[in-house]
C-alpha cells in the first residue's frame, strides 16, 4: 500500500515509517517539524519508496495532493506532552482540532482509509482500570488546562466517527498509551526519556507528585505494528482499539528501575505536581488498558517488556 503519515518526523510517525518500508509499502510523510526532527527520517531518504514533505497540513491543497496519491492516511501530527499541552493550551486546541478537520475532509473525497492516533489520556480521570473502549470517560474542569488534549482528541474521535457514520469514509481509531522507545524526546514532558537523561547524567531524577500514580509502557514497535495491522482487517473500520501494554508500574518504581539499569548515582527527588507543571494540575492515578478488543481482531500482544524497553531507551540516549 500507499500510504501518508501526518507527523512522520515525529516519535511514532518515524517509527511507523520505517516498519512500513521494511513491509515493501510506500511511505510518504507531511511533517512541519514542530515537535518532530528531521533527524528521525534522515536514515530513510535514500530509501526507495520514501518521500517528505516538510510542511504543515493547513497548507490544504499540498495536504489534498498528497493524500490523492495514497491508500490509507496515518494521522499522527498532533500537539503532544503534557509539558507543552499545559505550556500552550491555544496551540493544542488548534492544532489538534484543526488538523484532523483538514485531513478527514480531504480524505472523504476519495474515500481514503483514515487512521487516527488518538490518546489513553481521554479516560482522564476514570478508576474503573483497565481501561474498555465502550467506557465512560471522565475529565476534570475547563480551567485544568491538562483536560484540553483529550477534549481536543476527543473532538477529533467524535468527528471521524461522525464522517464513517454519515460519509461512510473508512476510520479506524487508535487510543495509544503511553508509547516509549528510541528517538522520544524529554523535551515535552514525557517521563521515561527524561528520566534515563537525568540517570545518565546524573542529575536528580524527578517524580512528580508522590511518585504512586502509574502507567503502563508500550515500546513503539509493538505500536506500529497494532496501527498497520488495524489497516489490514475491515472490520476495523469505525472503530476504537486501544493499543498499549497491560503491565502496570508506578512512577516511582520507574525511576528505581532507570537507576538501576543505568547504573546511576542520582538521587530520586519528589517533586510537587503545581511545581513541575501549574497550581491545581490533576494527574491520571492509574492508566491500564484492556486490549481485549484489538487482541480479538488481530491477535495484538505486545512483545517488548518494561526492562527492555528501558534498556533500549538507555542505548539510544548513550548513542546520541
Ligand atoms: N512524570 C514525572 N517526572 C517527569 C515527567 C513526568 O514524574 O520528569 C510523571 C507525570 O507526572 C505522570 C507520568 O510521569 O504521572 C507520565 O508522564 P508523561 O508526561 O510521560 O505522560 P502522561 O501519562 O502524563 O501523558
Amino acid at each position: 500500500m500507499k500510504a501518508l503519515i501526518t507527523g512522520g518526523a515525529g516519535f511514532i510517525g518515524s517509527h511507523l515509517s520505517e516498519r512500513l518500508l521494511q513491509c515493501g509499502h510506500e511511505v510518504g510523510i507531511i511533517d512541519n517539524l514542530s515537535t518532530g526532527s528531521i533527524d528521525n527520517v534522515l536514515h530513510l531518504k535514500s530509501k526507495p519508496g520514501f518521500s517528505y514533505v516538510i510542511d504543515t497540513i493547513d497548507n490544504e491543497s499540498l495536504l489534498a495532493e498528497w493524500i490523492d496519491r495514497c491508500d490509507v492516511v496515518f494521522h499522527l501530527a498532533a500537539a503532544v506532552g503534557v509539558k507543552l499541552i499545559v505550556e500552550r493550551p491555544v496551540h493544542t486546541i488548534e492544532t489538534n482540532v484543526h488538523g484532523t478537520e483538514v485531513v478527514l475532509k480531504h480524505a472523504n473525497k476519495k474515500k481514503k482509509l483514515v487512521v487516527l492516533a488518538s490518546t489513553s489520556e481521554v479516560y482522564g480521570k476514570s478508576t474503573d482500570v483497565p481501561f474498555r473502549e465502550g467506557a465512560d470517560l471522565v475529565l476534570g474542569a475547563t480551567v485544568k488546562h491538562r483536560w484540553a488534549y483529550a477534549c481536543s482528541k476527543l473532538l477529533d474521535e467524535f468527528l471521524a466517527l461522525a464522517y464513517w457514520k454519515e460519509r461512510k469514509l473508512p476510520v479506524v481509531i487508535a487510543r495509544l498509551f503511553n508509547t516509549v522507545g528510541p528517538r522520544q524526546t524529554g523535551q515535552y514532558g514525557m517521563v521515561l526519556p527524561t528520566f534515563v537523561r537525568q540517570a545518565l547524567s546524573g542529575q536528580p531524577i524527578t517524580v512528580f507528585g508522590d511518585g504512586r500514580q502509574s502507567r503502563s509502557f508500550t515500546y513503539v514497535g509493538d505500536v506500529v505494528d497494532a496501527l498497520i495491522g488495524l489497516t489490514q482487517e475491515p472490520k476495523a473500520v469505525g472503530e476504537v482499539f486501544n493499543i498499549g501494554n497491560t503491565t502496570e508500574v508506578t512512577i516511582g518504581e520507574l525511576a528505581e528501575r532507570v537507576k538501576t539499569l543505568t547504573g546511576s548515582d542520582s538521587v530520586i527527588q519528589y517533586v510537587p505536581y503545581d511545581q513541575a507543571y501549574e497550581a491545581g494540575f490533576e494527574d491520571m492515578p492509574r492508566r491500564v488498558p484492556d486490549i481485549s478488543k484489538i487482541n480479538a481482531l488481530i491477535g495484538f500482544q505486545p512483545k517488548l517488556e518494561l526492562d527492555d524497553i528501558i534498556r533500549s531507551v538507555i542505548e539510544f540516549a548513550r548513542s546520541n
